[in-house]
């Protein structure tokens, strides 16, 4: 599927994924590197790079090989430093905020702690801010005309949880947020900014919310119009769209890739389960 090399939907751009070695992150590095971008994968975790740049390279080995490198987007040193680095390919053309947490002690208003609370605004909000800020300074100290930063919210910031998860939740509208007023600002220099809004997926974020095997069932069938989780890969094709020029006049949207989820209003026998007749 798809082109690829120096034919590809994302041929000539340099790209920096935060997360890269995570559910989304890794299989969006995968579609870019398979649309001829030259990638930068970061995440904080080198084995976990390795191990994914590895599954990169046996899917896709004829593509520009990405970089890695360890940076934790709540230090703004590392995170500049990834654009230092992007700066000596070209600049910046592509910005993925895609890193974040879901705390296992998240809870609700009365339960949830400073500690997790403010923990997850710094993943979640200050890291998106400082990945912002840099894909920014890189695009102009390279006088480029036209780049994509795209941030990774969730659907949470658009209807709230039923499980509490106050920090998460309230770090993620943030997110949604700040990516329309960087959209505004900074639109008359050719940069756009987009939210991405994932359902929940099975990916290892939401093991623990997901539960055992009945408990996944349950939440598929109540939940999900489709009747099935989406697939890591359906965010990444999300976000490929929104990093190359096809999407050129999308700006500060909440993209929402969720199947319906949030347009469905839950009946006591939950969503059709048939088509109609
Ligand atoms: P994941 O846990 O597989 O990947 C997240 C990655 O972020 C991990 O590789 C982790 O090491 C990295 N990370 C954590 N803290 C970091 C830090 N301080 N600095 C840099 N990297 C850090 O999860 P995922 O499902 O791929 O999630 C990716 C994004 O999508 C997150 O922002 C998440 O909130 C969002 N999201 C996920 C879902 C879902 O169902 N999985 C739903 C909605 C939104």
């Amino acid at each position: 599927m798809g082109s690829h090399g120096p034919s590809g939907r994302l041929a000539g751009k340099n790209a920096i994924i935060t997360g890269a070695a995570g559910g989304i992150g890794l299989e969006t590095t995968i579609l870019f590197a398979r649309e001829g971008a030259r990638v930068l994968m970061s995440d904080i975790s080198q084995p976990a790079l390795d191990r994914g740049l590895a599954k990169v390279l046996e899917i896709v080995p004829w593509c520009i090989k990405p970089a890695t490198i360890l940076c934790d987007v709540t230090k703004e040193s590392e995170v500049a430093a990834m654009a230092d680095l992007v700066d000596t390919w070209g600049g910046v053309d592509v910005f993925f905020n895609n890193a974040g947490i879901m705390h296992a002690n998240d809870a609700d208003a009365t339960e949830t702690s400073e500690k997790v609370w403010d923990l997850t605004m710094a993943i979640n909000v200050k890291g998106v801010w400082y990945g912002s800020k840099h894909a920014v300074l890189s695009m102009r100290r390279h006088g480029k005309k036209h780049g994509s930063i795209i941030n990774t919210a969730s659907v949470v910031a658009l209807v709230g949880s039923a499980t509490p998860q106050l920090a998460y939740t309230a770090s993620k509208g943030a997110v949604l947020a700040l990516t329309r007023e960087l959209a505004i600002v900074h639109a008359r220099e050719g940069f756009r900014f987009n939210a991405l809004c994932p359902a929940p997926l099975n990916t290892p974020l939401l093991q623990d919310w997901l539960g055992g095997d009945e408990a996944k069932r349950h939440r598929r069938e109540v939940h999900f119009p489709t009747g099935r989780f989406g697939e890591a890969i359906e965010q990444a094709q999300a976000v490929l769209f929104l990093a190359s020029d096809e999407s050129s006049f999308v700006n500060g949207t909440d993209f929402v890739v969720d199947g319906g989820m949030t347009r469905c209003y839950i009946t006591p026998e939950g969503p059709p389960t048939e088509p109609p007749k």
